[in-house]
């Protein structure tokens, strides 16, 4: 069984001092790059909006950060402006180590589309590619760490138990937002997916 991990959005705008920083998001830094070690393939992801993107709570009259909206793909937090295209806050953390990624996937790119998950667009149906890669590499098993737990790795780590893979989420390497419950809500999801939270 070829392993993969798949680390989820270790971006500077995520990390204390960014846009949209999530507490404590630089802590796990130098112990992903150590469990690279274990893994026969290393993939990052990483948030990739062009500027004015539509999940941008300042692209919507009247709507402030973590304002929910109805868009076409169904309901959506909007955020602080963040992790836009070619800025140091979409860069990876400085200390994360890149040299060791086979793949980086960037998501979140279409203007009126957002993505939390590194398999699928937020309408749950436009592929990014990863998964192809994943299969025709042969890697059945996955483990996942990154930021946030509540949203972004998540949405990857259902989608993945979704799609097949067998999918454990190092709960000790993510760090999450927690919006209004929104970190046991994902934690219950992910079990009922067949998530194994380590
Ligand atoms: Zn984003």
């Amino acid at each position: 069984m070829t392993r993969a991990l798949i680390v989820i959005d270790v971006q500077n705008d995520f990390c204390p001092g960014g846009a949209l920083a999530v507490p404590g998001g630089d802590e796990i830094v130098s112990s992903i790059n150590a469990l690279m070690a274990e893994h026969e393939a290393v993939v990052l992801t990483q948030d990739w909006h062009p500027s004015g993107h539509s999940s941008f709570a300042s692209s919507h009259d009247g709507k402030a950060p973590y304002d929910m909206i109805d868009m076409p793909y169904g309901p959506q937090v909007l955020w602080p402006d963040h992790c836009v295209q070619g800025t140091q806050g979409a860069a990876f953390h400085a200390d994360l180590n890149t040299d060791r990624a086979d793949m980086i996937v960037r998501k979140g790119y279409r203007p009126a589309i957002d993505s939390y998950s590194a398999f699928f667009e937020n309408d749950h149906e436009t592929p990014t590619g990863l998964e192809g890669y994943l299969r025709t590499r042969g890697i059945t098993k996955l483990t996942m760490v990154g930021l946030a737990t509540d949203f972004c790795v998540n949405f990857s780590a259902v989608d993945a138990a979704k799609l097949g893979f067998n999918v454990t989420v190092q709960m000790s390497l993510c760090r999450a937002i927690d919006l209004e419950g929104s970190l046991a809500a994902a934690q219950s999801g992910m079990i009922d997916a067949g998530v194994t939270l380590a």
